[in-house]
């Protein structure tokens, strides 16, 4: 076994060597501080700095624009499925949620704790393989808000565009695609994502909303679960996940580094390009189940002929030095994620792997 492998993981998944290596090199004495980064105060001006350099960071290198504010909170993208109700559905109030798969379902149960929920769109009878048309979307005029999974980890499937909700917010979890290619951000009223796929490690949720949703929001509820909390005391009510906090820090100034968003984006649709090419070229032995239109460029799922070229395909990989590649139990096959930190050179030598494979075992 190689020191690092091809680290192909849903997430927790790869992070860039270099954020690996600061973190390393920074321990265990912070900026000399006589202490490392996990033992300072979330109330230091060390730590203040670090927390006030992601957020410029995220600002600036996802285009965040001045309406919307940005917030690290803790528990999960799946503490956002019942934040966002709680905070914005009162009950008799509506709200449209799209079903593209396992984590969307997820969302849409918290939902109906709160108030009702109109399935706009689903793709479950075909096993989420697609994203609903646009033109499909059952919208309702008098919902708070439109709620999608922008890309869905599971299936591989991600959104390619968003559709047109007039005035009604769209609140996306991103926790998949979020930093991996330039959005119009202004008609998200919230995005959420956590940070273990494309941003850090996890234990740091990042919550971005707009200004109007967030006054709209409720303040009777408690008080840890109100965007209000968090938004006025700069996501400093309690202790913030200071170490997640810094390595998402880490993270981002290495993307700014390499050429912030229009620099990943490019290496991902290239990423994107060659993965689902060679899949294509090769397709009497390789089967991807997601229409072109519907594919993700984060989590690409396929089969092989049969169950047990899969196995076998799985532990000849990681013995090739090719983590993570089982499917999600729910989907089976193969699942390669590849999120911004896996470069062009993980996949060119992954697919250099693929044909091997498939001539040696055709
Ligand atoms: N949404 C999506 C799209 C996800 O991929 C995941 C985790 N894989 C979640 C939500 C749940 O996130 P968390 O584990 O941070 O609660």
């Amino acid at each position: 076994m190689p020191e690092r492998i091809w680290n192909f993981n849903a997430g927790p998944a790869t992070l860039p060597l270099p954020v690996l290596e600061k973190i390393k090199s920074d321990l265990p004495n912070y900026n000399n501080t006589g202490m490392a980064f996990m033992e300072l105060s979330h109330r230091s001006k060390d730590y203040a700095e670090v927390h006030a350099e992601a957020k410029a960071l995220l600002k600036e290198l996802f285009f965040v624009p001045d309406s919307h504010h940005i917030l690290f909170l803790q528990g999960g993208a799946s503490t956002q499925f019942f934040m966002i109700p709680m905070n914005l559905l009162q009950e008799g109030q509506k709200a449209d949620y799209v079903n593209t798969g396992a984590w969307s379902k997820k969302a849409i149960k918290e939902a109906k704790l709160f108030g009702s929920v109109n399935v706009a769109g689903s793709s479950e009878d075909a096993n989420f393989t697609f994203i609903p048309r646009h033109a499909d979307l059952k919208l309702s005029s008098d919902a708070q808000y439109v709620h999608i999974t922008s890309n869905n980890t599971i299936a591989g499937t991600q959104w390619a565009s968003f559709p047109d909700t007039g005035n009604i917010p769209i609140m996306s979890d991103m926790s998949s695609d979020i930093l991996s290619r330039k959005l119009d951000l202004s008609k998200f009223g919230i995005i959420y994502a956590g940070a273990q796929k494309n941003l850090g490690p996890s234990g740091v949720t990042v919550v971005i909303i707009r200004d109007d949703v967030l006054q709209k929001c409720r303040d009777d509820i408690p008080t840890m679960t109100m965007y209000k909390t968090h938004a006025e005391k700069d996501s400093l009510f309690n202790t913030a996940p200071t170490f997640s906090i810094y390595i998402l820090k880490l993270v981002l100034e290495h993307v700014k580094s390499i050429g912030g968003l229009e620099a990943v984006e490019k290496e991902n649709i290239e990423k994107g390009n060659l993965l689902y090419g060679t899949i294509e070229e090769n397709k009497e032995y390789f089967k991807c189940p997601i229409p072109e239109d519907s594919r993700s460029l984060m989590n690409v799922v396929f089969r092989l002929p049969n169950e047990d070229l899969e196995k076998k395909f799985i532990a000849d990989g990681l013995s090739g030095g090719f983590g993570g590649l089982k499917g999600h139990r729910s989907v089976g096959g193969i699942r390669v994620s590849m999120y911004n930190a896996m470069p062009l050179k993980g996949i060119k030598e992954l697919t250099g792997f693929m044909k091997d494979f498939m001539k040696d075992n055709g």
